[in-house]
């Protein structure tokens, strides 16, 4: 077993674990062996994906943004609409904002390198207490405890505290620091991190594998499944708004940009009215981006945000080119996209939905015309076979 240093509150959790680590941890393309130090922008960019995100959705991502942009010089030169653009799905665009201000500050202040204490990394953008923990410990061998929703779990588990999240959240921290070994704190912390993806896992942990259960205490008292209690949270609220699409001869669509702070910054939407609680407003289309026969479409689009949910009705209109935009749209900010260019748009999922909506609706309106055209005005080839 590896020679690890600890002054542990339970000092067999830290070598069990760092020895299952070494033989079970998962081989992730962000990831170097066990018992090395890894490269900081890697461990940084992995994290801020990894937030709110799967490994299975953050996997590929990551491989394509080391592929256009290999370290954090390249990140900070990108322009910001590129890198939404590849963020695009993976939600919580902040995150994408904030990277690319981080890797920009890291070049400009930092030399191009990010720095190797918690207390530098938490003073750039987008780096919190989880994430300076996590690059000071993986990258750089510093005693730190990265604690997220998974490590909170197992350390909950571990301790059998009964007290409910998240007023349980000082003491698992203290709990997490006092477990972090004196050396191969990186390790430990990826370990922690595993042992909660695939061992301790949310619903029916694998008690049976763990190899910290003879320390458990929660599974000795029976609790495993029921930890950590979590408080009652609040129900979301419902906003409700109206997204125009505007589909122009040629098949562009109107976009506009958002603006670039508060919620999808910077990105790409339909034009559309303010989200807003209550019913939906009468004078919706006062917010028309341009003078048009709109047409309602059947149904709503649905999206769960982190503090509410939105409900949104699509107005369509099919119009010519060189249309005026009026000023409610604030033509500045609007531009035609071919449909072809919407995949790699900087499109954020509530957006991709308006118009998978709108523009579905649009192929099956036409089919229903094409299915009534009727048998005088149907193609010539089908007159000559009846001929
Ligand atoms: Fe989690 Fe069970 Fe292991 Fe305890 S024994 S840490 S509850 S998997």
């Amino acid at each position: 077993m590896q020679d690890v240093h600890t002054d542990a509150v339970e000092p067999a959790i830290a070598p069990k674990l760092l020895a299952w680590y070494r033989r079970e941890g998962r081989a992730l393309p962000w990831r170097a062996p066990p018992g090395t130090l890894q490269d900081p922008y890697k461990v940084w960019l992995s994290e801020i994906m990894l937030q709110q995100t799967t490994v299975k959705t953050v996997t590929p991502r990551f491989i394509d943004f080391m592929r256009r942009w290999p370290d954090v010089n390249a990140l900070a030169r990108a322009e910001l609409g590129d890198v939404l653009a590849a963020w695009a799905g993976l939600g919580y665009y902040a995150r994408a904002r904030n990277l690319h201000a981080c890797a920009r500050a890291v070049s400009e202040e930092h030399g191009g390198r990010l720095p190797d204490t918690e207390e530098a990394l938490r003073a750039l953008p987008g780096i919190g207490a989880y994430t300076s923990a996590a690059i000071a410990a993986i990258a750089f061998g510093r005693r730190a405890s990265p604690v997220d929703g998974n490590i909170e779990r197992v350390i909950a588990r571990l301790f059998a505290i009964e007290t409910p999240l998240p007023a349980a959240k000082p003491q698992i921290k203290a709990l997490a620091a006092q477990l972090t070994p004196k050396t191969h704190a990186g390790d430990f912390a990826q370990a922690m991190m595993d042992l909660g993806a695939m061992i301790c896992t949310p619903r029916k942990p694998a008690c049976g594998l763990c190899p910290v259960r003879p320390s458990c205490r929660g599974f000795a008292a029976g609790l495993a499944e029921q930890l950590p209690y979590k408080a009652a949270k609040a129900e979301r609220p419902t906003r409700r708004g109206t997204a125009f699409v505007a589909i122009r001869e040629d098949g562009a669509v109107l976009l506009r940009e958002r603006p670039p702070k508060g919620l999808l910054g910077g990105m790409l939407e339909t034009p559309s009215t303010p989200w807003e609680e209550g019913p939906q407003s009468e004078a919706a289309r006062e917010h028309a981006p341009l003078a048009a026969s709109w047409k309602k479409l059947p149904g709503s689009v649905s999206h769960t945000f982190t503090h509410f949910h939105l409900e949104l009705t699509v107005l369509r209109a099919e119009i010519l080119r060189d249309v005026e935009l009026l000023a409610a749209a604030d033509p500045a900010r609007c531009r035609w996209l071919g449909q072809r260019d919407l995949a790699g748009a900087a499109l954020p999922t509530v957006m991709r939905k308006v118009l998978a909506h709108a523009l579905d609706e649009r192929r099956v309106a036409s089919k229903m015309r094409d299915a009534k055209t009727p048998a005088s005005a149907a193609p010539r080839r089908a007159n000559r076979r009846s001929a």
